[in-house]
């Protein structure tokens, strides 16, 4: 089955094409962003003047960090509810966007900190408006949101079909002031999400044409848009890739490539898509036997095979600070035996191959 429960405008203009969409979800906006990127991307000042021409007020909240923490939600819950605000706006990278699905669900169903993953308790939602700033998490399309709980240190996601934004407004020129280092890490993101499509086991045939152009999108306008920052064909390349991509888990959902990398980012801060990338041809390699074939034809609609591509991966230099040791791969392997995501893998994945693809990134 292919359900996306998201109404998508993509392009330049972007904002301003949903106006009659976002004046029918409320009359009273709570923006959810991070610190500084709505600003600078320029998605704010549009929002805001969308809001102020359509007589729909609205209270900004603007601390969402990076991996946004449990607390944070219940701060925005709590700002939500008692501003009297009937619509969320996230505007920035996957952060904001995932903040701003927990903070519907949790005002709307009155949950407590400790209910944030109790999906058996979401019997509504307040209206998602999601504005991406970054070309990465697909999260504009996906009914995912993932968050860290601060008090166990643990990364994970949850998924409901009422967290699917009801409008996603893609405007590619809000990820021009991306930096080069999340640029690359946001790609790399996009491109396991397309990779996982093929890997997942209730993988959708009917997507992978989309999968496909993703990968290809990727591989031909990162290096452009690395050189040239200011490529604004490239970063609409990455955007539609980006937007692909969420598209495809929206399908299926990630497996050990995301549960594998979880543990690093908690750990030792590695960006999320930097943590997908390092282990990305191990989990290639893993998984071959199940998968080869599709990935084959993946990369050969465009003309590449697995050694090209992987040497494409190389070229970027991926590399991540860490202290990996076996104390961390004592901790970490269990945690990812146990995540929800193990369960979309190919192929059966002992805690042995885990603690390698670990080893190996020691090296
Ligand atoms: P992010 O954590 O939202 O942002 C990373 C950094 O980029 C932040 O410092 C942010 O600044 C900055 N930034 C964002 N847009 C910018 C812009 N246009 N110009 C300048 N700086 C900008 O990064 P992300 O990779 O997009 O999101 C990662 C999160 O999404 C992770 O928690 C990941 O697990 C999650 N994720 C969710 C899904 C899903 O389906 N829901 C899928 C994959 C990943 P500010 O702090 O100022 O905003
Ligand atoms: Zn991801």
């Amino acid at each position: 089955m292919f359900y996306l429960n998201t109404k998508i405008f993509f392009g330049a203009g972007a904002v301003s094409q949903g106006k009659e969409h976002i004046a029918a979800l409320g009359s009273k906006a709570l923006l959810v962003t991070g610190r500084r990127s709505a600003i600078s991307s320029g998605a704010l000042d549009d929002v805001l003047a969308l809001l102020k021409e359509l007589h729909i007020s609205w209270q900004v909240f603007d601390q969402v960090g990076e991996n946004p923490d449990l607390d944070t939600i219940m701060q925005g819950a709590t700002m939500m509810s008692g501003s009297g605000c009937d619509l969320v706006i996230g505007i920035g990278g996957g952060s904001p966007l995932d903040a701003a699905k927990a903070i519907s669900t949790v005002c709307a169903n009155q949950l407590g900190i400790d209910e944030i993953y109790h999906t058996e308790k979401f019997h509504k939602a307040y209206p998602i408006v999601a504005i991406p700033t970054t070309s990465g998490t697909g999260s504009e399309a996906t009914q995912y949101s993932v968050l860290t709980d601060l008090r166990s240190g643990k990364k994970a996601g949850w998924g409901h079909p009422l967290a699917f934004p009801r409008l996603a407004l893609v405007d590619p020129a809000y990820t021009l002031s991306t930096s080069c280092e999340v640029t690359q890490n946001t790609a790399i993101d996009a491109l396991s999400h397309l990779l996982e499509g093929l890997y997942c086991r209730q993988r959708e045939p009917l997507i992978f044409p989309l999968i496909h152009k993703g990968i290809a999108l990727i591989v031909q306008h990162l290096p452009r848009a690395l050189q040239n920052p200011d490529d604004l064909p490239a970063r609409a390349a990455l955007s539609q890739a980006s937007l692909y991509g969420g598209m495809t888990i929206a399908q299926g959902s990630t497996s050990l490539q995301h549960s594998i990398g979880y543990p690093l980012t908690s750990a030792f801060g590695v960006p999320h898509g930097l943590a997908n990338g390092i282990v990305m041809p191990q989990i290639m390699e893993l998984f071959w036997d199940a998968v080869g074939d599709l990935v084959t034809d993946a990369l050969a609609s465009f003309g590449m095979d697995r050694p090209g591509f992987l040497t494409w991966l190389s070229r970027l230099g991926l590399k991540a600070e860490m202290q990996i040791d076996e104390a961390f791969i004592r901790r970490s392997v269990p945690e990812v035996m146990a995540s929800r995501n193990m369960a979309n893998n190919p192929l059966e994945i002992s805690p042995q191959q885990i603690a390698s693809v670990y080893r190996s990134l020691m090296r």
